[in-house]
Formats: C-alpha cells, sequence, structure tokens
C-alpha cells in the first residue's frame, strides 16, 4: 500500500504531527524484525486518535497500536496501513486519589497508555505505591500491558486494574466491573473491540507501603528476571503461552529443541520458550520455527502451544 500525495495531505492536515511514511517496523520492535509500515502517525492527543480512527474507516486502511512493540512480530511485508504511535500526552501518571479501609490506604493511579513499565514501577516505588511491582524489567508500555494482561512472579495486570479509557470513532468510553475480565496473558471483552478501538488511559488501585520497601522489591524482582532469563538476543520474552499447569518451556526443552534453528531464528539456548533473532532473521523463518516447535511438541506431548506473541501485518494477525 502506497499513500499518494492527496491522501498524505489530507492525512497531515488531520493530524498534529508529522507523519512517517514506508518506516520499517524491525526499527519498532523488540524482535529487530519486519517490514514496512505504509504510514506511522503519533497522536498527539484525544482528537487525534478519533480523527485517525475516522480516517482509517473513510479509506478502509487497516491499522493497528504500537506500544513498545516487544511483544509483536511484524511480518517481512509490513504493515499495509497505519501505525498509530503514542504522543507525549499518553506518557504521563498522576495519582487521583488516597483512602484508608480494609487493608490498608490505598492510592488510585492514573496514567497515559504509552508510559513505558519501566517509568511506570519508578513513578511508584517514589511515591510509595506498591502493586506494581511485578512489571519491574517488563519492556512494554501500560497500554501494551493491559491489553496482553501482562504478568511475572505471580502479579498481572487483572490485579490492579480498576478502570480502562478507550477511544473508538464514536469518542471516549470507559471498561469497568465486569468488563475488566482479564484472562491469562489476554482481556476477552476488549478483543471484541479490538478493531474498533484503543486503550488510551488506564487507572490502578494500589496500597501505600513505605518507598524503600517498594523500591527493593522492584530490585529482587529485576535481579531474579536477570538470573532466569539470561537471554541477550533480540525476542519478545516468552514467545508461546503457559498450557494450564504446565511450563511452554519446559515441554519445549524435554522434546530437546534448544537451539533449534531456522535461518537466523533460533530456539534460545538458554530458556526454551524464548525464540530469538540470532543476526538478521526474517518473519518466514520466525513463523517457520514457531510451527516446527508447534508440531513436535504436539506430536510428542500431545501439547498444542498457542503463541502469546501478537503477529502483525502480512494477512496473520493473530
Ligand atoms: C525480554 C522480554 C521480557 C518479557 N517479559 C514479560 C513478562 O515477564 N511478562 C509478560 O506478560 N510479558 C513479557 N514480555 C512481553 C511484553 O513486554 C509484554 O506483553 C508487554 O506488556 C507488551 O507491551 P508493548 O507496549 O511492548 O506492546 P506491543 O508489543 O507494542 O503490542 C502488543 C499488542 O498490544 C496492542 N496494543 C499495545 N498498546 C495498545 C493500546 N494502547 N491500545 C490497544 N492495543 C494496544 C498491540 O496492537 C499488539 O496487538 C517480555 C518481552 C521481552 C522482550
Amino acid at each position: 500500500m502506497r499513500f499518494d500525495d492527496a491522501m498524505k495531505e489530507r492525512l497531515q492536515l488531520g493530524l498534529k504531527a508529522e507523519v512517517y511514511y514506508d518506516i520499517p517496523l524491525r526499527e519498532w520492535t523488540s524482535f529487530r524484525i519486519g517490514g514496512p509500515a505504509a504510514a506511522i502517525a503519533t497522536v498527539e492527543d484525544r482528537a487525534d486518535v478519533i480523527w485517525l480512527l475516522n480516517f482509517c474507516a473513510e479509506e478502509n486502511l487497516p491499522w493497528c497500536w504500537i506500544g513498545r512493540g516487544s511483544n509483536m512480530l511484524v511480518a517481512d511485508e509490513g504493515f499495509p496501513g497505519i501505525i498509530f504511535s503514542s504522543g507525549k500526552v499518553f506518557e504521563k501518571a498522576a495519582f487521583l486519589t488516597n483512602s484508608t479501609g480494609h487493608g490498608g490506604s490505598k492510592k488510585l493511579l492514573s496514567a497515559g497508555a504509552g508510559i513505558s513499565l519501566a517509568r511506570l514501577s519508578l513513578f511508584c516505588s517514589e511515591n510509595g505505591a506498591s502493586g506494581l511491582e511485578f512489571v519491574s524489567g517488563i519492556p512494554g508500555s501500560l497500554g501494551g500491558a493491559v491489553v496482553m494482561n501482562a504478568g511475572a512472579f505471580g502479579g498481572e495486570m487483572a490485579g490492579v486494574v480498576s478502570r480502562v479509557e478507550l477511544i473508538s470513532r464514536k469518542g471516549i468510553f470507559f471498561a469497568e466491573g465486569s468488563q475488566l475480565d482479564f484472562d491469562y496473558r489476554t482481556w476477552p471483552w476488549y478483543q471484541g473491540f479490538a478493531n474498533e478501538a484503543v486503550v488510551v488511559g488506564v487507572e490502578m488501585t494500589l496500597t501505600a507501603k513505605d518507598p524503600e520497601t517498594v523500591r527493593e522489591r522492584c530490585r529482587e524482582l529485576v535481579a531474579l528476571r536477570r538470573g532466569a532469563q539470561k537471554v541477550s538476543d533480540p525476542g519478545a520474552g516468552s514467545f508461546f503461552k503457559n498450557p494450564p499447569q504446565k511450563s511452554a518451556g519446559r515441554l519445549i526443552d524435554s522434546c530437546g529443541l534448544k537451539g533449534l534453528r531456522i535461518g537466523d531464528a533460533m530456539v534460545a539456548k538458554e530458556h526454551a520458550n524464548f525464540l530469538v533473532n540470532v543476526g538478521n532473521a526474517s518473519a518466514a523463518d520466525m513463523i517457520k520455527l514457531m510451527k516446527i516447535v508447534q508440531e513436535k511438541v504436539f506430536a510428542e506431548l500431545g501439547v498444542r502451544l498457542e503463541p502469546e506473541v501478537r503477529i502483525i501485518g502480512g494477512g496473520c494477525e493473530l
């Protein structure tokens, strides 16, 4: 897909930030894999998001919001539409209220979808808010973490999120209560809207604690992560979801697949559930490797592994 001059002009007139064309998405993802996006547009405020969603609908263009690209495998053909990237307004965080009740003093934190989990974790430890320590070391954005229900060390976003602000073509709306039906590495209610709406803000209920206690727990979890995940090649963390009561890594390892390589895509020797790019892997190599791993694990152990990583572009969105 190529934008003609008239379309580029219309797009630029509707948005505040400059739009970029034919941008290699390998530079935007932790896998360092992926062909070009037809366009990347930074949304500077909520009005931009609404305008851009309407533009895509009128022009019949696919779109996708990118957070930190740490859970995405982009096709070699790239993405034939507009990638939304968040501007600074979506990177803010602030405490709304403090309240005291059962379980200690609560702190309600509101933050934009574009803030990195690293900054969010620092903000919480500086302000003595406990509950998000488990995100320390996860290299994503808050929006990506909510959509994926990211989790680690027994914690997950489901445990802290109390309200989510979304935007569709019609405007702003909120998800709360039973709509927050998070499941393992997914948010089913949102999946019903994933082609219509994006997450722009998140409210989280945390517990007041001494800042040094929160900081110490974050440090501890980062150290544990370094010990458990000594993988330096580009990847997206765990490639497959853990099947119920099983570890995907252990299943893959027990089939002797560590080190299996297709082109430059490899099952990491250090961690069998990490599929990594050891040089210049293509998305096709990575997908072939994924399928071989799935087939072998199913043939030997009868377990179907499902990818946790989102595959984007090339007509193969998962
Ligand atoms: C080294 C490494 C370690 C990791 N460890 C963990 C871990 O311990 N636990 C864990 O759960 N994950 C882990 N991950 C995976 C990843 O970091 C998380 O899933 C993270 O939450 C993804 O956030 P992101 O901003 O990078 O999302 P992206 O990769 O940018 O996007 C992922 C999906 O979410 C959608 N999306 C992102 N933001 C929005 C939004 N605002 N609105 C609508 N849709 C949106 C995208 O369109 C895409 O479908 C790891 C990854 C790496 C590379």
